[in-house]
């Protein structure tokens, strides 16, 4: 009789040999910069497989090289990770904006053309908009809203259709919970086929991931994560990561290892520790973000909530929500009344919630998204976005529920 393992159950053993390591029930951190051979002919063969000189022996596995390259924490740390995804493979970066950039670099080439939502994080906006362009490659930009035929038009409009070279979408949207079919991007791709090459769908599933959406089965490509929020979760560590399959990961390993933006073994280390509790917190978080929603939706200092489980049920969103996420998750945005003052008042008087950007921790945190998060952003586009003066945005964390209905309770009074 055999079981098939759900992630979570895997979390505290899956790739580890504890033989390997003194019989340590943990994985020891592997503080070390190189790794001593067995013999010149085993460094030689650890090296062509690392440099893609011959492929792998079946059952070879790559050879401990230099931290870098490989590294035992690394490596059971994406082991583990892929397990969410069903990926073949993940690659962990020094942090989600590395991860990101090194995807955007290795998968457009200048002259070609990337596709992106908005909104979007403000560091990939900056990259994609700023950066990019240097080195010739060009931008459009579509909304939540557009439809197929909308986003097809604004494709055509730049001349540009048959060198589109990657998709790349955030769904839901920071700050503004807007979602994205990830089918239709997939559609979409198909559609305009890079010349010979294939045209790729991004997903930066940092919001819902990984537990409460799956973009490799909807149809992505590469599915990108800053796993500083739910996968670190604790508000003690910055990383990224990269998913795909394995031809895909080894165009992404590869550039990894020349602009050496690998995580490092103790940031590795920790991760392994969050990935552990991963889902309980996941699970705790989107329990009382759901009370929180509720209580918020009724205020009478509140405007509006964006939250998806409060997404009309009668709205094309509901359709594309029920299909792309099995949960609507730890992350609220309200329009309270009376703008930025009331917005600042209403931050200056929690006392449990934390004032701080980053989301997806143990401890439930707020922040003003106009002022803080994407103040860098044109002001016209922003406001098209939904981010305005009266918009704020909380990660909902693992405390009592009742304290932190508490807490929001009494900071909109003092509004
Ligand atoms: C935080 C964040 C990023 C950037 O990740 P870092 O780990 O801060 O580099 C990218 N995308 C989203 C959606 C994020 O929230």
């Amino acid at each position: 009789m055999s079981q098939e393992f759900k992630p979570e159950s895997l979390m505290m053993s899956h790739g580890y040999k504890p033989e390997l390591s003194e019989g340590a029930i943990k994985a020891p951190i592997f503080q070390t910069s190189t790794f001593v051979f067995k013999s010149a002919e085993e460094g030689k063969a650890f090296f062509e497989v690392a440099y893609g000189l011959r492929e792998k022996e079946q059952d070879e596995e790559l050879g401990l090289i230099y931290s870098r390259i490989n590294n035992p924490n690394l490596e059971i740390l994406e082991n583990r990770l892929s397990l969410w995804d069903k990926a073949d493979d993940t690659a962990v970066f020094e942090s989600g904006m590395s991860a990101i950039s090194t995807v955007l670099l290795e998968f457009l080439k200048p002259g070609e053309l990337v596709l992106y939502s908005s909104p979007t994080y403000g560091g990939t906006d900056h990259f994609i908009q700023e950066f990019l362009p240097k080195i010739g490659v060009e931008y459009a930009v579509f909304h939540p809203e557009n439809t197929q035929e909308e986003i097809e038009e604004i494709i055509e409009k730049t001349g540009k259709k048959d060198k589109l070279g990657l998709i790349y979408i955030e769904t839901p949207a920071n700050p503004t919970n807007t979602i994205i079919d990830i089918e239709m991007c997939r559609r979409i791709a198909d559609k305009y086929r890079n010349g010979d090459d294939n045209t790729y769908v991004c997903v930066d599933n940092t919001y819902m991931g990984p537990v409460w959406s799956k973009p490799l089965e909807a149809g992505a490509d590469l599915v990108v994560y800053s796993a500083t929020k739910f996968i670190g979760g604790h508000s003690d560590l910055i990383a990224g990561a990269v998913l795909s399959n394995a031809e895909l990961m080894t165009r992404v390993k590869t550039l990894r290892t020349f602009l050496g933006n690998m995580v490092s073994p103790h940031t590795a280390w920790l991760m392994l520790r969050s990935l552990e509790t991963l889902k309980i917190r996941m699970e705790k978080q989107c329990e009382n973000a759901q009370k929180v929603a509720n209580f918020l939706k009724d205020h009478d200092k509140v405007k509006k909530v964006h939250y998806l489980g409060l997404i009309d049920e009668n709205s094309t969103e509901y359709a594309v929500y029920k299909k792309q996420y099995n949960s609507p998750g730890a992350m609220i945005s309200f329009d309270i009344k009376g703008g930025e003052k009331a917005a600042f008042k209403f931050l200056n008087s929690l006392k449990l919630v934390k004032l701080a950007v980053s989301l997806g921790s143990t401890e439930s945190l707020a922040q003003h998204p106009q002022t803080m998060t994407h103040c860098g952003i044109d002001p016209e586009a922003r406001e098209r976005m939904g981010v305005t003066e009266d918009l704020v945005r909380v990660s909902i964390g693992v405390e009592d529920a009742d304290d932190l209905i508490w807490d929001i309770k009494q900071a909109l009074a003092a509004v």
